[in-house]
């Protein structure tokens, strides 16, 4: 490996110990769904952590749209019956008293020209789509697919493991509060192929119960901590502490929060009289449509949401040897990302527009240059792809790609906090 003499503090981020136990204990919470209080008590562990770094930490909660299930099942109705595993997504619609029994409809992939096909065929039936791997350019997300069934006029919404062996995954429904919508639930790579053998067999009817509740006046804990420069404005390390319940959320997103406090530790020696500060964003209720993220950039005021210069949020930075930064096509952020790169001696490659599918969206929705760092981008037969499921454990996240990610994630803020005023302005910039 080549060392950059000039960057000592750099190379010795790989000596931090706390870096994999301040991981494992992430996990230990649990899958940190956001309402299950897991979430909440990770969040003001994370927060001591980021105090003992010498920060000034706050927290303030939020409002978003919470809801739980009660019960879910899932069944092939008539002459082939038999019990299916499902997962219903966060906010389904809860079927009727006694079930819903329709016909289900095999659309493959689920893409748009799948639904575009059965044109009105699709009305008052069940869907049956493919998950993709989320972490590629071209994918489409579960929740443009369940909205395009409820578009069609579908009656309930199946999601399935594409991979062999596959399990169960967690996903969020994008059902909003108030609305109808339709029951929405994961089905296991085995299940949907029973499903779909019995589709293909003929009319296959089948039996799905979904009953969830709304959880009203539900809050999300935002974690800002502080490290103030002698500068104005503030570089921003951000990193969601919610998860989903299958597993425990390792992948996602204890490896971005372990990173983002140990980033905190590296770099608070760092800021000085000349640098604009530092701040670490824990967010949570980020699987709820990055509410928590949403709500805490529309609530401040103009002035404080000026002074925030750049975001790097951490999501999903293990799983993968390879590390990508999305730079929601802000123009002056590829070179930092290249930069960086050569400083930390490792490739991070660049994917240009934007995805809004964590928590830096919510940034880059209000002009603020925005970056995500994630692992195994178009890498759909890596580790990572087991986000989302009951295999996204502990055990699945290597301490070295934790500490690549560190490298990365200090390479990228340390050069953006030697910056100018003119030169942070000009990251702004949009063609
Ligand atoms: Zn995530």
């Amino acid at each position: 490996m080549m060392v950059f003499p000039h960057l000592p503090w750099l190379i010795a981020t790989d000596n931090d110990p706390a870096l994999m136990a301040d991981f494992a204990i992430l996990c230990a919470f649990g899958g940190r769904l956001s309402g299950s209080g897991q979430d909440s008590a990770a969040l003001n562990w994370a927060l001591g952590r980021l105090r003992a770094a010498g920060a000034r930490a706050t927290r303030l909660d939020v409002p978003y749209d919470g809801w739980r299930c009660l019960r879910a099942s899932l069944a092939l109705a008539g002459p082939r019956a038999a019990a299916l595993s499902c997962w219903p997504l966060l906010r389904s619609a809860s079927t009727a008293a006694g079930g819903l029994e329709a016909q289900v409809v095999d659309l493959g992939p689920g893409r748009q020209s799948d639904f575009a096909r059965l044109g009105g065929r699709l009305r008052g039936r069940i869907a049956l789509v493919c998950h993709e791997y989320p972490y590629a350019a071209g994918h489409v997300h579960h929740h443009r697919k369940y909205d395009m069934a409820v578009a069609a006029g579908a009656a309930g919404f199946l999601i399935a493991n594409p991979w062999e062996g596959g399990g169960l995954l967690a996903g969020w429904s994008a059902r909003p509060r108030g609305t109808a919508g339709i029951p929405a639930a994961s089905v296991d790579h085995a299940s949907a192929r029973r499903l779909s053998r019995a589709a293909q067999a003929g009319p296959a009817r089948v039996r799905m119960v979904v009953e969830g509740e709304e959880t009203p006046r539900a809050r999300a804990g935002v974690g800002v901590a502080d490290l103030p420069g002698g500068r104005d404005g503030w570089i921003v390390i951000s990193a969601h502490v919610d998860g989903l319940d299958l597993g425990n959320s390792a992948l996602d997103n204890a490896s971005g929060v372990a990173v983002a406090l140990a980033a905190a530790r590296a770099l608070a020696r760092r800021v000085g009289p000349s640098t604009p500060g530092l701040r670490i964003c824990l967010f949570t209720a980020k699987e709820w449509g990055l509410a928590g993220s949403a709500r805490y950039l529309a609530q401040m005021g103009d002035g404080e949401r000026n002074s925030l210069k750049l975001n790097i949020n951490l999501d999903t930075v293990a799983g993968d040897d390879s590390l990508t930064a999305l730079t929601s096509g802000f123009p002056g952020l590829p070179a930092l990302v290249r930069r960086a790169g050569d400083v930390a001696s490792l490739p991070i490659g660049v994917h240009e527009p934007l995805m809004p599918d964590s928590d830096h969206a919510s940034f880059a929705c209000h002009g603020i240059p925005a970056l995500r760092l994630l692992a195994g981008f178009e890498r759909p037969a890596s580790r990572a792809r087991a986000v989302l499921g009951a295999n996204d454990r502990t055990s699945i996240v290597k301490e070295d790609e934790l500490q690549r990610a560190l490298r990365a994630t200090c390479a990228m803020a340390g050069l953006a906090m030697a910056l100018s005023d003119a030169e942070l302005a000009n990251l702004a910039e949009r063609s």
